[in-house]
C-alpha cells in the first residue's frame, strides 16, 4: 500500500501535477512572478490572459525580454533600430493593458534571431543574475514549443533552454560565484515554473482566461507591427475593418478547453522535472 502511494507521488512529481493543496496559478496573490520571453509578443500571445489575472490579484509581475525583435518586418523602408523602438513601445502598451507597469519590463537587448549565436556563458550568467535578484515565487518561460517553434524559431529554442539552465545555475552559488561575492546576490531555488507554448503532448496545466479574454485580444492587437498589414508595410495603427478581422481570427484560433478560453502550460517544479 505504502509503495503504491509512494509510486503515485513520484509519478505526480515527475509529470508536474499540482497537489490539491497548492493554489492554482490564477489564484495566487501578492507573489513575485518572473516571465522570460524571447520576443516582445510571445508573453502576451502565450500567457497574456494569465499575466492579466496575476496582475489583477496584486502579484508583482516582471517581464524579461531576451531580444529586441528588430528583424521581423517585410517593409523595405524599415530599419532595425526603428523596428526595435516600435516593438518596445508596442510591448509597453500591450503589457500595460494587462496591468504590468513599464518599470517592471526589462530588455536583455539581443538581436532578433541571433540569440542562439550569442555567447552562451554570458547569456546564462545574465539570466541567472536576474533570477537571483528577482527571487520569483513563480517563473514563466517559453518552451521550445510545438513543431513549428521547435524547428523554425531559433530564439524560442534558445530562450527556453537558456532560462532552464539559468534556473539550475541560480540554485548553486558556485555557478557565477562573483554574483554573490561582488553583488551580494544569494543563490535561489525557483519553486515552480510554467512554460507557455508547450507541445500538446507535454501540456499539463490550463488556465481559464474567460474573464480577461477580451483584454488579452485588445493587448495582443496593440502589437500592430506583428500583424498584416503593418508587418508588410509599416503603419502605426489599424483600419477599423482590418482590426475587427484580426480580432475575429484571433478568437477563432485561440486554444479552448471544455468550452473555455485557456492558456496551456507545461508545469514543472524543478530543472530536473519534465
Ligand atoms: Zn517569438
Amino acid at each position: 500500500m505504502k509503495k503504491t502511494i509512494l509510486l503515485a507521488m513520484l509519478f505526480a512529481a515527475a509529470i508536474g501535477v499540482a497537489s490539491a493543496q497548492e493554489p492554482r496559478l490564477e489564484d495566487l496573490h501578492d507573489q513575485t512572478i518572473l516571465v522570460f520571453t524571447p520576443h516582445p509578443d510571445d508573453d502576451v500571445f502565450g500567457a497574456g490572459g494569465t499575466i492579466a489575472l496575476l496582475n489583477r490579484n496584486h502579484n508583482k509581475v516582471y517581464i524579461v525580454i531576451y531580444t529586441n525583435d528588430d528583424k521581423g518586418s517585410y517593409d523595405l523602408e524599415m530599419d532595425s533600430q526603428r523596428l526595435a523602438r516600435i516593438r518596445k513601445a508596442e510591448e509597453e502598451v500591450s503589457e500595460g493593458l494587462l496591468g504590468t507597469p513599464t518599470e517592471n519590463i526589462s530588455w536583455m537587448g539581443y538581436d532578433d534571431g541571433m540569440l542562439e549565436y550569442a555567447p552562451q556563458p554570458k547569456l546564462v550568467e545574465e539570466a541567472t543574475a536576474i533570477i537571483r535578484r528577482v527571487r520569483p515565487d513563480v517563473l514563466l518561460s517559453v518552451d521550445p514549443g510545438e513543431w513549428y517553434e521547435r524547428w523554425h524559431k531559433t530564439d524560442h529554442r534558445m530562450a527556453a533552454f537558456n532560462t532552464v539552465d539559468a534556473v539550475r545555475a541560480a540554485e548553486f552559488w558556485l555557478y557565477f560565484p562573483n554574483q554573490r561575492l561582488e553583488q551580494g546576490l544569494q543563490p535561489y531555488r525557483v519553486p515552480v515554473m510554467y512554460f507557455f507554448y508547450p507541445s500538446p503532448q507535454e501540456a499539463n496545466y490550463w488556465v481559464n482566461i474567460d474573464s480577461v479574454f477580451d483584454l488579452k485580444v485588445e493587448a495582443a492587437t496593440k502589437q500592430v507591427s506583428q500583424f498584416d498589414p503593418a508587418v508588410e508595410k509599416y503603419r502605426p495603427d489599424w483600419e477599423p475593418a482590418a482590426l475587427a478581422g484580426v480580432k475575429e481570427e484571433f478568437k477563432k484560433q485561440h486554444p479552448m478547453k471544455d468550452g473555455h478560453y485557456v492558456e496551456a502550460f507545461r508545469r514543472a517544479t524543478g530543472f530536473i522535472q519534465y
